[in-house]
């Protein structure tokens, strides 16, 4: 790195140890974002400093106050400051920093899923308390075990601009404690490999970053489990309407108003919404099943479209409530019970 030059530099980049240091050749490159004058302690990740205070981080996070109260008689000094190494990514102290100092910084509408995710992962693994419980609901949001949340306008102003890789979303559930976001992330996986993909499945995830072969293997389990799920869905809602009375390859319109006028349901529309839910070829949490335009061809009434309509509602219902066992969870309440659990664990009550 061009960084590590033993050169004349900018005051605002890298710099090496003072003469009162008493370690040798201690480079640190200045945070241009946190390096407070006042400032009594220096964390330092990748080479990066942040130039920060002691006393707020004890304020913060219970890791950090008990690594102060232990301290170290063998600490680094730099510019009279204690220096502490990390062994965090940058990017992710940088982030928990500005949310701790910046006040507005964490309270954005669409805050990207990286900052969220390095909030949660430094808010877990320093104790920041505080943290963990206001991000775990954004994350919730964002991958949510309602239906009613995932259809929201809510979710929908909060999804960040930059794409939401569910990918971090089952690796943060997974790492930090967070089991209650993992079936709608693993969804959203799912539909990856069937969308787009003009006959070809493509892989769950996108190619930025590997995922954990935990997350992998945890990916292919949801995608088998859910062409065996999705038998007992259709099997529970057998003989709801409009799917009632089958004669000679179509279901008969049950309006008795208009009887004749309407030539009811062909035997291929079922089939066709049904392979739609089995191979995710759209998002049927979200989107039409039988879309206005198919039951416009099949020439049905009005009270057909409704009974359409209204097993389309039910369907998803059935569709939302077996996400957690695709997952490898039983139900939504015994994942919301589970999250509890791991909630009061890392809260140490
Ligand atoms: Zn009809």
């Amino acid at each position: 790195m061009s960084d590590q030059r033993p050169i004349k530099r900018p005051r605002d980049d890298l710099e090496q140890g003072s003469a009162s240091s008493r370690s040798t050749q201690l480079a640190i490159k200045k945070s241009r974002d946190l390096w407070l004058h006042d400032g009594n302690i220096i964390l330092v990740c990748e080479s990066t400093g942040f130039r920060v205070h002691q006393s707020v981080l004890t304020l913060h996070s219970l890791v950090f106050k008990d690594m102060f109260a232990v301290g170290n008689p063998d600490e680094d000094k730099f510019e009279d400051c204690t220096v502490v190494t990390l062994p965090d990514a940058a990017d992710d102290i940088l982030h928990v920093l500005k949310a701790l100092y910046f006040r507005d910084y964490a309270n954005e509408d669409r805050l990207d899923l990286e900052v969220l995710a390095s909030l949660l992962r430094m808010a877990t693994k320093y104790m920041f308390s505080s943290f963990r419980k206001e991000i775990i609901p954004r994350l919730q949001i964002l991958f949510p075990d309602t239906h009613d949340t995932y259809i929201s306008l809510e979710r929908f102003n909060r999804t960040p601009v930059a794409k939401l890789d569910p990918k971090v979303g089952i690796e943060l559930g997974l790492t930090c404690g967070v089991p209650i976001i993992i079936p709608a992330a693993l969804y959203m996986c799912a539909l990856r490999t069937f969308m787009g993909g003009k006959g070809r499945l493509l892989s769950p995830f996108d190619n930025t970053t590997s995922p954990s072969h935990v997350a992998q293997i945890r990916c292919l389990r949801f995608m088998s489990n859910w062409s065996d799920l999705m038998d007992d869905v259709f099997s529970s809602l057998e003989g709801e309407a409009p799917w009632e009375t089958l004669e000679v390859g179509y279901w008969k319109c049950l309006n008795s108003k208009d009887a004749g006028e309407c030539p009811g349901l062909p035997l291929e529309a079922k089939r066709e919404m049904e392979t739609k839910c089995r191979r995710l070829t759209t998002n049927v949490l979200k989107r039409d099943i039988m879309s206005a335009d198919t039951m416009e061809e099949y020439g049905i009434c009005s009270f057909c479209k409704a009974g359409v309509l209204a097993y389309q509602g039910e369907l998803r219902k059935k569709i939302w409530d077996i996400l957690p066992k695709a997952a490898g969870y039983s139900d939504w309440d015994a994942l919301r019970t589970e999250q509890r659990r791991q909630d009061a664990l890392r809260e140490g009550s």
